[in-house]
């Protein structure tokens, strides 16, 4: 199995020493033993402080996408209407999803290469489809951008929509994400983005009003939400919980919170400015455009004409630098490099960037 030197993938990110080493414990049941619910209340306690939040944050065994499924089945019936503001591929996809499922979907659509913006538009769509759930990206990772969120959120107040969903998996960790104050009902987090963890877990914050509407849903599927409600109160858990997962995040939300959130929102603004200008130094082009907010985590970057996607890839892995493609529409168009969580370092995006150079 080959591992590159330069790891700059957008997540599964490198999982720094002190991470991986929770998974040379050969730990008990996790049904059984106290200490597992121990650990996970104060996991819970760290990824209530990342996403400054009051609300519970429940802890599920599955990367990321599993908590974007289980969101949706566990608060929306079919027929529900769900309108997605979308700027990318999972901000589209979250209305895909909700109509796999029966909701009535409507997306309020934006460029991938745009943030969020014309919030009449958005006002107006609201009025008049009077939608249960709202949906929303943060980091939209594939275009390298981040969503204002709080103007949705002060939206979704003033004109009464019941649930704002917003995914924050690659946002959480590396820069800041104010769930409370930006009213978000269920925010969306993932283990192998700023937390530096292996791709096994996900959890998300859950508001008062979005535990009302999944006590109503009662949906009971593996992905549910509800058997977590008193899983902690109860020590009974739904399925044996993966305490390595859980371990590995609570080192991950350990690394972030001794440095302080300030100092790590901090870096990951530094390192991803001085990989924007690096990469504008090179004559490559950034993808988002200009007046869109890029993210701190992520940078984006359009494949240079003349030289073909997987050409150029190959050329940067024979250099050691390991980066992301992109999806969808945005495929061989796009690469990126993942700044975030433990690849949030300056040297080793200046080794990115010297591997980059000797490429094009
Ligand atoms: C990584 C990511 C997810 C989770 O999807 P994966 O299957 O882990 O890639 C969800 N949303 C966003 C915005 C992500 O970046």
């Amino acid at each position: 199995m080959q591992t590159y030197p330069i790891p700059m993938v957008p997540g599964p990110v490198r999982v720094p020493d002190q991470v991986r080493s929770v998974y040379q414990t050969d730990y008990g049941s996790a049904d059984l033993e106290t200490d597992f619910l121990e650990l996970y209340n104060r996991t819970e306690e760290r990824l209530r402080a990342i996403l400054a939040t009051r609300n519970p944050v429940v802890i599920q065994t599955g990367e990321g996408m599993l908590v974007l499924w289980g969101a949706l089945k566990s608060c929306l019936r079919p027929g529900d209407r769900v309108l997605s503001v979308a700027t990318g591929v999972f901000g589209y996809g979250f209305g895909e999803m909700a109509a796999s499922i029966g909701a009535e979907g409507k997306t309020v659509g934006f460029g991938y290469d745009e943030t969020l913006s014309r919030w009449d538009r958005i006002e107006d769509t609201i009025r008049e489809f009077r939608p249960k759930m709202i949906t929303a990206v943060h980091c939209e990772t594939p275009s390298g951008t981040l969503n204002p969120l709080a103007e949705l959120g002060e939206i979704k107040r003033r004109l009464g929509v019941p649930l704002l969903v917003a995914d924050v998996v690659a946002s959480a960790g590396g820069a800041p994400v104010l769930v409370d104050e930006w009213g978000i009902d269920l925010a969306l987090g993932g283990s192998q983005k700023c937390l530096s963890a292996p791709p096994s877990m996900s959890f998300l914050s859950v508001s008062p009003a979005a535990w009302e509407v999944i006590r109503e849903v009662n949906y009971p599927g593996y992905d549910a939400l509800l058997p977590f409600q008193d899983a902690q109160k109860n020590f009974y858990f739904p399925y044996t919980p993966n305490w390595h997962g859980v371990a590995a995040l609570h080192a991950g939300a350990g690394i972030l919170l001794a440095e302080g959130l300030e100092a790590a929102f901090e870096r990951h603004s530094r390192v991803s400015a001085a990989c924007r200008e690096g990469i504008a130094r090179l004559g490559l082009e950034l993808f988002p455009a200009p007046g869109a907010v890029s993210s701190p985590t992520v940078t984006a970057v359009r494949v240079p004409e003349g030289i073909p996607w997987p050409e150029l890839d190959r050329r940067f892995r024979a250099r050691g630098l390991a980066v992301g493609g992109s999806y969808g529409p945005l495929a061989w168009k796009v690469f990126r490099l993942g700044h975030m969580g433990s690849q949030a370092d300056p040297g080793l995006v200046e080794q990115a960037l010297a591997a980059i150079a000797a490429s094009i």
